[in-house]
């Protein structure tokens, strides 16, 4: 059987004019048995549902914060980077791949695209937004393999099936998080401050997102690849899972 093809999203350098991705995302697709392709942030929308039908699954990489007004509010202050391009093509994709129920996975920035796309909000920084509770620290300054915090997982949750107990540990290098959830998703992991560390859809084949970095944590932990393979297997057979 041949293997299945995820397209994987890229960032824009608007210095260099070239873009981007840190070869730890594609060595993780390699590793769980997909092929991976990078996705360049275009802005022709056509072209990105021509590149979607020939996908067999959809990965988004991590990256800059998203513009704030992609979910109804205006940047703030704290609010990072910005990148049109990617704001623009990733959101297009998550939609479309919920459409079409094509699995999608989210990382990071990733999880922050998939939850705004179908109708969520963000924290544009967890510091200065969350204010009743004390927060932790998540954006670490350890290695990028080492896990800072703990999460708690849910019950009925893939995220479960990939770490087999209801508590482990990831690392943590964001400042923004999903605030309101989009329709149709649940959380599946959280840390000790409530902070939303990952979320899943049950109503498509694969749909869900973490907050962590899973690609640079598998070498030393082999339980993190079961995100990878998981989400692979259901690429290669989709509407069986
Ligand atoms: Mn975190």
């Amino acid at each position: 059987m041949s293997k299945p093809v995820i397209g994987l999203s890229s960032s824009y350098n608007y210095d260099s004019g070239s873009m981007n991705l840190n070869s730890e995302y594609y060595k993780a697709i390699i590793k769980a048995g997909g092929i991976p392709v990078v996705i360049p942030p275009v802005e022709e929308m056509e072209l990105l549902d021509e590149l979607i039908e020939k996908f067999d699954g959809i990965l988004l990489t991590g990256g800059p914060d998203l513009d704030a007004r992609r979910f109804g509010e205006q940047n703030m202050p704290f609010n990072g980077s910005i990148s049109p391009e990617r704001d623009n093509a990733e959101i297009y994709l998550a939609k479309r791949a919920v459409e079409y129920n094509k699995p999608i996975l989210g990382i990071c920035r990733g999880v922050q695209v998939i939850n705004v796309a179908l109708g969520g909000t963000l924290y544009q920084d967890i510091a200065s937004q969350v204010t009743e509770r004390k927060v932790m620290k998540h954006s670490q300054e350890a290695p990028r393999w080492y896990p800072v915090h703990d999460i708690h997982i849910k019950n009925d949750t893939r995220a479960l099936k990939w770490f087999g107990k209801s508590v482990s540990e990831v690392n943590s290098f964001h400042h923004q998080a999903v605030k309101d959830l989009a329709p149709g998703f649940k959380v599946a992991a959280y840390a000790d401050d409530g902070i939303i560390e990952a979320i899943e859809c049950d109503d498509l084949d694969f749909a869900a997102g973490v907050q962590w970095h899973p690609e640079h944590m598998w070498r030393q932990r082999p339980e993190i690849l079961n995100m990878f393979t998981d989400f692979v297997e259901c690429c290669r057979r989709p509407g069986i899972h």
